[in-house]
């Protein structure tokens, strides 16, 4: 629920409704707009008398949101937000973002010179997780506490802000000890702690959806995020299980376009897990942004046929320079 204020409120009754609410066991978050403020009702405890708040001076009208997602919704805030990654922004009418990296982090070597080639191309944000989430135990898992000095030596040296995944609550320092932004990917999606444990760094979150999540599940997953104190949320739509085993996944396309909608939060499209083809990463990057999307997260490699997971996915120098192009960088 939300309470209008008018647009001559006074601070005291602005105050005094939010007491009002928290006495009924409910929480008050007083949102200032540019033209009047608003006071977002929450929790699960408690019976909002909506008769007795419209009594309170000051009070112009009661909104009640429709979805069982609040803060992300777009009744809640109408205007868009932008999310700052380093001094890099996404979402609102910021330009589009490209954010490119390897898959895993497997050497400086690798990350260095993915790091400098993609920067060369127009990338905003450098990918390359330490912590790989693989189907296989047997697969690499990634260089774990290795690679955070190779990520402290591309955000210093290379300069590129970067953003890498946090698979778990007791990694989440180590983690935000080399990144911009914490990755949560599609099988994290709803580890509810380490969502709120991720959104309590104060970091921005790139969260990616869950293979099999709906749409609702997933703005209800960045919900948790921005109910644990943390606004700074990009979601990321990467492809999702269907009955079609030609692509890797199938990219929801759809999901952009209606998150655009009914969220303020920025979207962002990875065409490499989407698809699982290098070959369609083009493509689907600029169908994305079509869509609406605010950047798209691809991967890269000096060699994808040597890549240590996702290869096939991946771009090589050559073909990264031309989508970069195609999208016009
Ligand atoms: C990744 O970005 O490398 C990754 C593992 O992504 P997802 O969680 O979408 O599979
Ligand atoms: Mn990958």
């Amino acid at each position: 629920m939300l309470i209008v204020m008018d647009k001559s409120a006074a601070a005291d009754q602005i105050e005094a409704v939010a007491e009002l609410i928290r006495s009924m066991g409910l929480r008050a978050q007083v949102l200032p707009g540019s033209i009047r403020t608003a006071i977002g009702v929450m929790g699960n405890v408690g019976y909002v008398d909506a008769d007795q708040v419209m009594l309170m001076p000051g009070v112009r009208e009661i909104i009640h949101v429709s979805k069982p997602y609040k803060l992300v919704s777009r009744e809640w805030k109408p205007e868009d937000s932008v999310v700052r990654v380093g001094d890099v922004p996404i979402g609102g009418h910021s330009s589009f973002v490209l954010i490119a990296g390897p898959c895993s982090i497997e050497s400086d070597e690798q990350a260095i010179a993915c790091a400098c080639e993609v920067k060369k191309r127009g990338a905003a944000v450098f990918r390359g997780g330490i912590f790989k989430p693989r189907t296989a135990p047997y697969d690499f898992q990634g260089l774990g506490a290795l690679g955070v000095a190779i990520l402290n030596e591309i955000r210093k040296n290379v300069g590129l802000p970067v953003v890498t995944e946090v698979l778990h609550v007791k990694n989440l320092e180590l983690v935000a000890s080399c990144a911009d932004m914490l990755q949560i990917g599609t099988r994290n999606m709803q580890n509810f702690d380490l969502l709120v444990e991720a959104a309590r760094t104060g970091l921005p979150i790139l969260l990616k959806r869950g293979m099999s999540a709906r749409m609702e599940e997933f703005l209800l997953a960045a919900e948790y995020i921005l109910d644990a104190g943390n606004s700074q949320v990009v979601l990321c739509e990467r492809g999702i299980r269907t009955f079609e085993t030609a692509t890797r996944n199938t990219l929801d396309l759809n999901t952009v376009a209606l998150v655009r909608e009914l969220s303020h939060l920025p979207i962002i499209v990875d065409p490499s897990h989407g698809t699982g083809r290098a070959s369609l990463v083009k493509p689907l990057s600029l169908a994305s942004k079509a869509a609406g999307a605010h950047g798209v997260m691809v991967e890269v490699h000096p060699n994808p046929t040597r890549a240590l997971s996702d290869g096939q996915q991946s771009l090589d120098f050559e073909r990264f320079k031309e989508l970069a192009s195609a999208l016009g960088f």
